[in-house]
């Protein structure tokens, strides 16, 4: 085995990860073709032929919905309101409970504070990463209204299991699919298993419109009340016979058209992208599950995986050395991604939403406490502690890659591959080094993002 390049030998690879170029000729014509009509949106805040937006949103929506056999898409200004959107419109109210997962991009949980519910963290199946079933069952009260349910790294969630909590106890479910466009469970696409679900076009996704996002619902009724707020419901509440009025007052949450006629074009291409990354995903995996003390995810039958991030399970115990000199090796062997905000390899990924202070101080709306005072007589606590499975991953289990993606080929991921197998074949070497094994700091995607762009 040749030197580790963390103890001064050579590393695996020194020339640059290519980069991901998403922008092509077709998303040039179709952002021009826009600008020379000059309508750059097609909607009107008030009911009537443009309440719900030009040719080009239309359009869109009716290409993804036919796609996948959605009843129902409606495109928004990004999935973070996309969230709040499908919220209200599931009817969520003050004092509502929603199960979340606390391992999801914080939006999945904030979503619910905008109507006044309260987020109420279950913790994770650490095979899949997502909510688990007999953890979700553990936290149902009399409040609880609907379940939420994030497909994390782009793998579905068990949502046979899920629904049939749903069901059991007459709850909603919400599917946050924004990591996992195009992904299916068990031969069914995700967005539309639950009540409503949805989809992020932002500049990190698969497909991105820079910022942008695209809700979807087999039900009319849901269908409705989210175009109701995406614009300026309250005007139009009376054009469109809805009788129950609550949770319709609109906000300006519209996709531009501009946008829209890019997002065709992206979307025209995320099949390839997915099977691009499909590819990549399982070699990565061939190479990896060898490895006694990584373990990989395990794909059941007719799901698939978007693979916005590749997450590996680590086993300090059986590795021999702790996940962050692990970490610092790999790294070490391969050229820090130059054009991302990323390393080739990271630890964990965000905390755990519950300790952040908008539950440590329970101060959401206004300074008195609500949402998290309004049922008398109950408390809320997000004490450390209250999920140790996602605890656990985040702060010892769990590696992600996110070089599984468009640019990349089975080369780099074979050096990648490479990279894990040397540090693997010369942990003896690095426990009897002076390499500082102590637990080292965490990995902030947010914060590396933040650091990128400074730059
Ligand atoms: C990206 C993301 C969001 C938010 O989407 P935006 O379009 O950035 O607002 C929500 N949930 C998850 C799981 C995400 O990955």
């Amino acid at each position: 085995m040749s030197k580790l390049a963390i103890l001064g030998g050579v590393p695996v690879r020194t020339t640059d990860f290519p980069n991901r170029v998403s922008m092509g000729s077709e998303e040039k014509s179709a952002a021009l073709r826009v600008l020379d009509s000059d309508v750059l949106s097609g909607f009107v805040g008030a009911a009537g032929k443009f309440f719900n937006g030009g040719k080009e949103v239309i359009d869109f929506e009716n290409l993804w919905a036919s796609t996948y056999g959605f009843k129902n898409a409606i495109s928004v200004n990004s999935w973070t309101t996309g969230l709040q959107v499908a919220v209200g419109a599931v009817g969520i109210e003050p004092g509502d409970e929603v199960i979340c997962p606390p391992y999801t991009m914080s939006a999945s949980a904030t979503a619910v504070l905008f109507y006044g519910g309260i987020p109420i963290f279950a913790d994770l199946d650490p095979s899949r990463y997502t909510l688990d079933p007999l953890a979700v069952e553990r936290c149902i009260t009399p409040r609880t209204k609907a379940i939420m349910v994030v497909h994390l790294f782009g793998y579905p969630a068990d949502m046979d299991a899920i629904m049939a909590i749903a069901k059991k106890h007459g709850l909603k479910v919400v599917e946050d699919a924004a990591q996992a466009p195009g992904v299916f469970y068990k031969g069914r696409p995700v967005g539309t298993i639950g009540d409503v679900g949805g989809f992020s076009l932002n500049f990190h996704k698969h497909i991105h419109t820079g910022e942008g996002g695209l809700i979807v619902t087999n039900s009319d009724e849901i269908a409705l009340r989210c175009r109701l707020i995406r614009n300026h419901g309250e005007n139009a509440t009376e054009a469109y016979g809805v009788g129950d009025i609550s949770n319709t007052i609109g906000s300006n949450y519209r996709f531009t058209e501009l946008q829209a006629a890019i997002a065709i074009e992206q979307f025209k291409k995320l099949k390839g992208f997915l099977a691009h990354r499909t590819q990549l995903g399982q070699y990565l995996s061939t190479r990896l599950s060898s490895i006694h003390g990584l373990t990989v995810q395990n794909m059941e039958s007719g799901s698939t995986h978007s693979y916005y991030m590749y997450p590996i399970r680590f086993d300090e115990a059986v590795i021999g050395i702790s996940r962050n000199l692990f970490l610092r090796a790999v790294t070490a062997e391969l050229p820090k991604p130059k054009y991302w905000d990323t390393t080739p390899l990271a630890e964990g990924y965000v905390k755990p939403l519950y300790l952040n202070p908008v539950y440590q101080k329970k101060i959401a709306i206004g300074k008195k406490g609500f949402p998290f005072n309004f049922n008398p007589g109950v408390t809320y606590e997000y004490p450390k502690g209250l999920c140790p499975v996602t605890e656990k991953l985040y702060e010892k289990e769990l590696l992600v890659t996110p070089l599984v993606r468009e640019g990349m080929n089975t080369d780099d991921i074979k050096d990648f591959a490479d990279a894990i197998e040397k540090v693997i074949g010369n942990v003896q070497e690095l426990k009897e080094s002076n390499e500082n094994d102590s637990h080292g700091k965490i990995f902030d995607p947010l914060k590396a993002i933040e650091d990128h762009v400074k730059k």
